[in-house]
């Protein structure tokens, strides 16, 4: 039986979905993750269903915020600038509660490993182009690479880490995440969570570092910005 096969068989005997209520939708978190088939962010984190918008890309990038270059064309940011408004000015919160972003990488991750080899295909054409939002991460990593004598591996490591790390300050270049960051109603997370097992790893905002999520302390001020000072 093939996979759409399996779909429909489901919908035509009612085993799915389930009869359970449906969930309210109040999302407190955006999650920015990636496409990646191993990873669900729901089951493998435990959020709640209705507690999280979920922004899938390759990699989990964000791009830097971007104008138009004509005034008929639309932006490369237009899609997460959107969605960071839809969250950050359209989502009802109660009064003083602080919404979270969270930008979580992962391990294995094939995105990062076509950007590592320079692995796209004749046939790509918005794979390089869309991959060379990472060039500049790429040459800090095999700078470092080169002086200390990585191998493939460490390599990818780092690379899973330095995109992260990008791409929490490209988020601050939108004014809307730097108003709610003032108005005190936003935290920014910057994940790395491991495929195989789906531990996380959590950047430190003061030193920018990835820390296993169950021995970090909790920050006494959680303001990302800090580290990029
Ligand atoms: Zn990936």
């Amino acid at each position: 039986m093939s996979i759409m096969d399996k779909i429909r068989l489901r919908q035509e005997l009612g085993v799915w979905p389930s009869a359970a209520t449906p969930p309210e939708h109040r999302p407190e978190i955006l999650y920015i993750g990636c496409v990646d088939a191993r990873l669900d962010p729901i089951d493998d984190i435990g959020i709640d269903k209705g507690k999280a918008l979920i922004f899938r890309n390759i990699g989990a990038l964000v791009r830097r915020n971007e104008s138009a270059t004509s005034a008929d064309s639309v932006p490369p940011s237009a899609s997460i600038g959107a969605v960071l408004e839809f969250f950050l000015n359209h989502i009802p919160a109660a009064p003083a509660q602080v919404k979270h972003i969270i930008i979580s990488g992962h391990t294995d991750c094939g995105g990062l490993q076509a950007c590592q080899h320079n692995a796209c295909g004749e046939h790509d054409h918005y794979l390089p182009l869309y991959l060379d939002s990472l060039k500049s991460v790429r040459a800090k990593v095999m700078a470092e690479a080169k002086i200390k004598g990585w191998n493939d591996a460490d390599i990818l490591h780092a690379l899973e880490k330095e995109s992260v790390r990008q791409s929490v300050a490209n988020l601050l270049t939108y004014p809307v995440v730097q108003r709610a960051l003032d108005d005190g109603l936003l935290e920014i997370h910057g994940w790395v969570i491991d495929t195989a097992t789906q531990r996380i790893a959590e950047m430190n905002p003061a030193t920018l570092e990835f820390e296993p999520m169950a021995e970090r302390a909790q920050d006494k001020n959680p303001d990302v910005r800090a580290g990029y000072g």
